[in-house]
């Protein structure tokens, strides 16, 4: 079985990629949605936050309050550092866990792992190439601007806290621009998968 990990900056488009991938009946696997998971109420994650950041990152019903915490990692290193380090260990572990449990059903001849922070976590290593995604740094600010609702500066904002594009485009074996339409999109990943996956 091969795994394929997808990465890609804010707004360049990995979800729009896995979408097209689930249509066409492929499993992803979501570090997103497993770094959700761990931090929902009494998950082990969320004690471990309390613990570090108090229970101001805390709703009245016990929930995280994400933004909160987003908000105050934002700006704080150090904190952002302590945050990672609590959840990033978990969540590669489980991706691990899936991988080797997809394996183990040999039922599949690749799946694909979809990580915004793919390298920063060393979750690449657990992947045999990666397809970056990515696109015109206007284009994306523009599609995050319209998507979020939030301004110009907020996106700039965040796409200066991840991992330089340089780095990511030299790591990564493959790279699909999505500065264009949709249909170019799903043209670019159709080839990779015969390429891949269908050869
Ligand atoms: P994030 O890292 O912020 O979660 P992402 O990489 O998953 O973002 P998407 O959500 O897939 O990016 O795309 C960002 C927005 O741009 C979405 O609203 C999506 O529908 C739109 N979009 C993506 N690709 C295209 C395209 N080729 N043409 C037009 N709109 C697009």
């Amino acid at each position: 079985m091969k795994v394929i990990g997808l990465t890609g900056g804010i707004g360049a488009g990995k979800s729009t990629v896995t979408d097209h991938l689930r249509g066409r009946g492929y499993i992803v696997i979501d570090a997103d949605a497993i770094a959700r998971q761990i931090t929902e109420k009494d998950a082990a994650a969320l004690e471990k936050i309390v613990h570090c950041f108090g229970t101001a990152v805390l709703l009245e019903d016990g929930s995280l309050n994400r933004r909160k915490l987003g908000a105050i990692v934002f700006n704080d290193e150090e904190k952002k550092r302590q945050l990672e380090q609590i959840t990033t260990v978990e969540v590669v572990n489980i991706i691990k866990k899936q991988i080797d449990d997809f394996r183990k059903e040999e039922k599949y001849d690749i799946i694909f792992v979809d990580a915004p922070l793919l390298f920063e976590t060393g979750a690449d290593k657990l992947t045999d190439l990666v397809w970056l995604v990515d696109a015109d740094t206007k284009v994306r600010i523009k599609r995050v601007m319209d998507r979020d609702g939030i301004s110009e500066k907020e996106v700039v904002d965040r796409i200066q806290n991840q991992m330089e594009g340089e780095e990511k485009r030299r790591l990564a074996q493959e790279i699909i621009d999505n500065s264009k339409g949709k249909e170019e999109l799903y043209g670019q990943i159709e080839y990779l998968l015969m390429k891949y996956v269908e050869e």
